[in-house]
C-alpha cells in the first residue's frame, strides 16, 4: 500500500493507468446517467427516498440491531458481534477451528478487506481464496483493490495474462474470455474443497432477517452452496428496516455501480439449509462488525454511514480519475474514502488528514450519490476537524489557501489585497516584487480594473434597503 500523500501519489501515477481509469470511470458514469434518466421520471426523488431510508437506519441502530439479531436467530442463523477488526477476524477463526476447517472460499466483501481477514487467516494456516475475478487477481498479485466495485481498474489485460502465466494458470493469453474461463476452471475445484464460504451482505432486512447479495459473477452462490458453513461479515450500518425498502435501494445500487438495471445475480438468503433441502450450508453465522462505525455515528459526519458502496462517486470524481485508488491508502478510495477512511482510522486520523483535501468540492459526488450523501459538506467538516486536532500542516492547508483564509477573514488585509490587485494593472511586470506573481503576470493579460463599487453599493443597500443602481463589476 502506498504511503505518500495523495497529491504525490497522483503525480507519480503512470499515464497509461490514468488513461484507463479515466476512460473506464467516464464510460460507466455516462451510462449510469442515461439509464437513470431514461428509466425514471424523477431519479432525484428516488435517491432522496433512499437517503431517508438509510438515514433512518443509522439513527435507529440501537433498536434495529437487536431486532435483526432476533429475526436472524429465529431463521436459524447464529449472530456474533465484533467491536473491532481483530474481534471479527478472531470470531471467524474460532468458528473455523471449532469445526476443524482449513479452507475458505471468499466472495467479495469490503469489510473483510477493511479488517484484512485473508492475511489474518493465512497467518493461522488457513487458506482463504478470493473468488471474485478481480479480487482473485489482486490476491495472486499481492496487490490491493483500487476501486470499490472494480478492484483491478488499474490493471490492463496484458498484466493480468502475465499474472496467470506466472501462477501456472496457462500459457500467456490476454483474451478476456480465456482469462475468465481459466479462472473459472481453477476456482470450481476450490468451491468443492472448501469447508467454509464467506460473504458480505449488501443489505440485511430487519423485517425478514434476509441477507441480500448482489453480484455479476455468481461466485457468491457457489461460495454459499458448496461449503457446509456460511459466514457473513456485515458492517452494522447495512440494515434496511423492511423488505420493501429493497425495492428502492436495489433499483439504485446496480444502476449506480455498474450501469445495469439489475445485477446478474440478486440473492436473498434466509438462513441455513432446512431439513429436506438438498443444498446449502448447514450452519450460518452472521458477524456484525463495528470497527469504528459507532465513532463515525457519533461524529459530525454520520451521514457517510448511509453509503451502499456503489462506487458512483469514484467514477465521477476528477481527483479519483487523476489519482486512481491506491493514492487513498485505504480500502475505501474516492470521495467516500476521503470521508470514511480518516474517520475509521480513529487515532490515526492525522495520517489520512490529507484525504478530505483531495476534492475540488465541485459537488459531482453529491449529485450522483444514490443515497444523497452531502459529501462536499462532510469533507469541509473533516478539514475543520483536521485543523482542530492539529493534523500536520502539509496535510490540512496549502499556503495559497492559508493566504486566502487570512484575506477572507481580515477586512483590512482584504482591502489591501484589492488595492494591490489594482496596482498590478499599472505596475510594469518586471517591477513586481514577488517572483511567483511576476512569473504569473508574464503569462497573462489582466482585464482592465473595473472594481471598487461593490462596498459602496452594499453599504447603501444596507442603510436604505435598495441599490442606487447596478453596481457593475464586483471586485
Ligand atoms: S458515497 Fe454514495 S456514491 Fe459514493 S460509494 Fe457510497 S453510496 Fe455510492
Amino acid at each position: 500500500m502506498l504511503r505518500q500523500p495523495i497529491d504525490q501519489a497522483a503525480a507519480a501515477l503512470p499515464a497509461a493507468t490514468r488513461t484507463s481509469v479515466y476512460q473506464s470511470t467516464k464510460a460507466t458514469h455516462e451510462k449510469r446517467t442515461q439509464l437513470l434518466f431514461d428509466q425514471f421520471d424523477d431519479p432525484d426523488l428516488l435517491r432522496r427516498r433512499a437517503g431517508e431510508i438509510k438515514q433512518h437506519v443509522i439513527e435507529h441502530l440501537d433498536t434495529l440491531l437487536p431486532a435483526v439479531e432476533a429475526r436472524l436467530q429465529a431463521n436459524g442463523a447464529q449472530v456474533h458481534w465484533a467491536a473491532t477488526g481483530e474481534d471479527a477476524c478472531a470470531t471467524v477463526l474460532r468458528i473455523m477451528q471449532a469445526r476443524g476447517a482449513t479452507k475458505m472460499v471468499k466472495a467479495k466483501t469490503m469489510v473483510s478487506e477493511e479488517i484484512e481477514l485473508a492475511h489474518y487467516l493465512e497467518r493461522h494456516g488457513i487458506e482463504a481464496l478470493e473468488t471474485d475475478l478481480g479480487e482473485f487477481i489482486v490476491q495472486i498479485d499481492k496487490d490491493h483493490p483500487s476501486h470499490i466495485v472494480r478492484p483491478i481498474i488499474h490493471k490492463n489485460r496484458r498484466e493480468i495474462a502475465q499474472s496467470f502465466e506466472r501462477e501456472g494458470l496457462g500459457a500467456y493469453n490476454d483474451d478476456p474470455a480465456t482469462i475468465t474461463r481459466r479462472a473459472r476452471q481453477f476456482l470450481r475445484h476450490k468451491y468443492l474443497q472448501a469447508d467454509v464460504g464467506l460473504t458480505g451482505a449488501n443489505f440485511v432486512s430487519v423485517e425478514s432477517g434476509r441477507l441480500v447479495l448482489v453480484t455479476n459473477e455468481g461466485n457468491s452462490r457457489f461460495s454459499l452452496a458448496a461449503p457446509k458453513v456460511h459466514i457473513a461479515l456485515v458492517g452494522i450500518e447495512k440494515l434496511v428496516p423492511r423488505d420493501r425498502d429493497l425495492g428502492v435501494l436495489l433499483n439504485l445500487l446496480a444502476r449506480s455501480a455498474t450501469a445495469q438495471a439489475l445485477t446478474v445475480y440478486t440473492e436473498f438468503i434466509s438462513g441455513p439449509k432446512l431439513a429436506g433441502q438438498p443444498d446449502g450450508p448447514e450452519e450460518m453465522h452472521v458477524i456484525f462488525v463495528d470497527n469504528g462505525r459507532t465513532d463515525v455515528l457519533a461524529s459530525e459526519c454520520r451521514e457517510i454511514l448511509r453509503c451502499i458502496r456503489c462506487g458512483a462517486c469514484l467514477n465521477v470524481c476528477p481527483i479519483y480519475r487523476q489519482a486512481s485508488g491506491h493514492a487513498y491508502r485505504s480500502v475505501y478510495p474516492g470521495p467516500v474514502g476521503a470521508v470514511l477512511s480518516p474517520l475509521l482510522a480513529g487515532e490515526k486520523f492525522p495520517e489520512l488528514a490529507d484525504l478530505p483535501k483531495a476534492s475540488s468540492l465541485c459537488g459531482a459526488c453529491h449529485e450522483v450519490c444514490p443515497v444523497n450523501i452531502p459529501i462536499p459538506d462532510l469533507l469541509l467538516r473533516l478539514r475543520e476537524k483536521g485543523k482542530r486536532e492539529g493534523a500536520p500542516l502539509a496535510a490540512i492547508g496549502t499556503p495559497p489557501m492559508g493566504a486566502w483564509a487570512l484575506l477572507a477573514s481580515q477586512p483590512t488585509a482584504w482591502k489591501a489585497a484589492l488595492w494591490g490587485g489594482k496596482a498590478l494593472n499599472y505596475l510594469p511586470t518586471k517591477l513586481i516584487p514577488v517572483p511567483a506573481l511576476r512569473a504569473w503576470e508574464e503569462k497573462r493579460t489582466l482585464p482592465a480594473w473595473r472594481g471598487g463599487e461593490f462596498r459602496k453599493w452594499m453599504q447603501h443597500r444596507t442603510r436604505h434597503g435598495a441599490a442606487p443602481s447596478n453596481p457593475g463589476a464586483t471586485p
